[in-house]
């Protein structure tokens, strides 16, 4: 069975193409810039070069049909025909209470995914954009939503549930939903599968660091706790989000700086976090570079980063009743060494103890990289959300999960 997986946001779409018989990429790609001038597709078959197309890529509807286009063409292509494309699986951000697994899309599931704008206006819409291209552009091929929220909907309700008064929660379902969860879930997996050991015996807190970033509590395969709340803005310093802080704060910046509700979310959606007390960059490369060069307050955001990083775990540890492993995965987690370093350094009380020469080639591979004798094993797992995605869409299309 082959599976398109797409994740689709507000001017791009990522996509790999799965062969799930033998559970293989063929093909990956992204296009960038949809809807405006200079849009891009990046293609990449899994036995050839590289490719860039250039085009007019208008809307989502055209992007898909690039996206077939190049899987069909003689060249870059890796099937012959259309009908060699037997389903897509989308990654969907937010499934709020409903869905709390991954589901076939129909009319009234898009309905319900419509629903839930309001809960995650920057992504849903993206989504269910690309689902309605692929409606256009590929008639009759089974669709599959696969949540981003979907891991976390075993949180117990002292996790989820914020202090604010409950009727909050009835009448606007503010509550904690989590976010990143294929992630977690996959890494969570494979560390297990690494460690050689059933996963309902291993309690793990998994930090998913890429632009975005969450750690979750995993116990016994379940996910009880996740640093993302309502929306992907709480917890972790993030490249350009604040993570957690006092909420008055804003209020009072809202009141002093006269902002508008929109300003209010910009600033600390894209103008905090790294970028923000740097100045420098949100990608941490920069922050890092900047940081070795003496720029004092990259070097802040850098400790910021990993001492909230720190407090997670050990809260996290507390709340689990016990830690076998530290995961590590996304862009950050698979290729920074020190911050992997920088975030285990003082753990060995509790029982981490880092080997600085497996760490330090842990670059984007799998790898245990704590010494034989730490009681909590440190893991870097490089994730693969579009892989949980296709293998869910094959085992809905196959009725395994219903
Ligand atoms: P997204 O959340 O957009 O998918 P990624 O998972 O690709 O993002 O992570 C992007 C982050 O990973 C950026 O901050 C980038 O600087 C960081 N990153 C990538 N490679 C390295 C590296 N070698 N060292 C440190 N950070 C890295």
């Amino acid at each position: 069975m082959n599976i398109l997986v797409l994740n689709c946001g507000s001017s791009s779409i990522k996509y790999q193409f799965f062969d799930m018989d033998k559970e293989v990429a063929l093909a990956k790609g992204m296009i960038s810039r949809i809807g405006m001038t200079g849009a891009v597709l990046t293609h990449k078959p899994f036995d050839r070069k590289e490719v860039k197309v250039s085009g007019e890529i208008l809307d989502h509807i055209v992007a898909t049909s690039y996206v077939i286009s190049i899987l069909l063409s003689a060249n870059h292509g890796v099937i012959k025909d259309k009908s060699e494309i037997h389903a897509v699986g989308h990654r969907v951000v937010h499934g709020g209470e409903q869905f709390t697994q991954s589901v076939l899309i129909t009319d009234e599931v898009m309905s319900e995914i419509r629903n839930l704008i309001d809960l995650a206006p920057l992504h849903n819409p993206h989504n269910l954009r690309g689902i309605q291209a692929c409606n256009k552009t590929l008639p009759n091929i089974p669709q599959v939503a696969v949540f981003d929220t979907a891991f976390h909907c075993m949180m117990p309700p002292t996790a989820y549930i914020y202090g604010i008064p409950h009727v909050l929660y009835k009448k606007y379902g503010i509550r904690r939903y989590g976010f990143h969860g294929t992630s977690h879930f996959y890494v969570s997996e494979r560390a297990a599968e690494l460690l050689g050991k059933p996963l309902n015996q291993l309690k793990m807190a998994t930090c998913h660091l890429g632009n975005g970033a969450s750690i979750s509590a995993v116990n016994r395969g379940i996910s009880i706790d996740t640093s993302m709340g309502f929306t992907p803005l709480e917890g972790l310093l993030m490249g350009t989000r604040s993570g957690d802080m006092d909420p008055a704060i804003i209020l009072h910046i809202m009141g002093r700086e006269e902002l508008s509700l929109h300003e209010a979310n910009t600033l600390m959606n894209k103008h905090s976090g790294m970028i923000g007390i740097s100045g420098v960059s949100s990608d941490m490369r920069e922050i890092i570079d900047a940081a070795n060069a003496g720029h004092t307050n990259a070097k802040l955001a850098l400790d910021i980063y990993c001492y909230r990083l720190k407090k997670y775990i050990g809260g996290y540890a507390m709340a689990m009743g016990g830690l076998d492993a530290i995961v590590f995965t996304a862009g950050i987690g698979e290729n920074s060494p020190l911050v992997r370093e920088l975030t285990c350094q003082g753990l060995d009380f509790i029982g981490v103890e880092l080997d600085k020469e497996k760490n330090s080639t842990a670059i984007g591979k799998e790898m245990i990289i704590s010494s034989d004798s730490s009681r909590i094993k440190v893991l870097a797992i490089p994730t693969n959300e579009e892989l949980v995605i296709a293998r869910d869409t094959k085992d809905i299309i196959n009725g395994i999960i219903k």
